[in-house]
């Protein structure tokens, strides 16, 4: 492999650097390169901007999402309407929601989705402090966002289940042909699901 031959402070970052998301070696080695040729001020600030998530991001203690504020802004925001509850698999999800700017409630972050395979049970997506919150804070209706996958399609079941004792309002995101996609490139679980979440005009 060619980062045999890196000098190991150079093997070191490409190797933490391939442990991300979407880097591979290759990514990796041209970020570390990247990284070496830059400023020391620009390194120490990548460094040090890294370090400081840890120490000053914590979980809001309502929706459990990413805050440097506890509870987050958007759960201490009054003009959130606090009836309605958007349920996302991970901070990402709620990010693209606001982006969207389309959504007024506030949001239930389970970090994860059901896989008993990776020990990923109810336990570890708070789905009891959903429950809770839905005596607690008069929740009237709760909107399942999970991605249209077969794990988030089985923990939204999971949910509704789980909830079917309560008078809270179920829903579920409808799924659906992209923006600008032709139909006849539309795979048939998509077009099924686009003709279900049909709406009048
Ligand atoms: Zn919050």
């Amino acid at each position: 492999m060619a980062s045999n031959i890196l000098p190991p402070a150079l093997k070191r970052v490409v190797e933490n650097l391939s442990k991300l998301p979407g880097i591979g070696e290759k990514t990796a080695t041209r970020l570390a390169l990247f990284i070496l040729r830059s400023p020391e001020d620009q390194a120490k600030e990548l460094a040090d901007s890294i370090l400081n998530l840890h120490k000053s991001i914590r979980l809001c203690s309502i929706c459990f999402t990413f805050s440097d504020q506890d509870p987050c802004p958007i759960c201490s925001n009054p003009k959130r309407n606090k009836e309605i509850v958007c349920v996302v698999e991970d901070p990402g999800d709620l990010l693209a929601m606001e982006k969207a700017g389309e959504f007024k409630g506030r949001y239930h972050v389970l970090h994860g989705v059901l896989s008993p395979r990776d020990g990923i049970g109810p336990d570890e997506l708070r789905l009891s402090q959903l429950k809770n919150r839905i005596e607690k804070e008069k929740i009237k209706e709760i909107i399942i966002a999970t991605s249209p996958t077969v794990a988030g399609e089985a923990t939204a079941a999971y949910i509704s289940k789980i909830l079917s004792d309560t008078d809270v309002k179920i829903t579920r995101i409808a799924c659906g042909i992209p923006m600008g996609m032709d139909i006849k490139y539309a795979d048939p679980v998509t077009l099924k699901r686009a003709l279900e979440a049909r709406r009048p005009l």
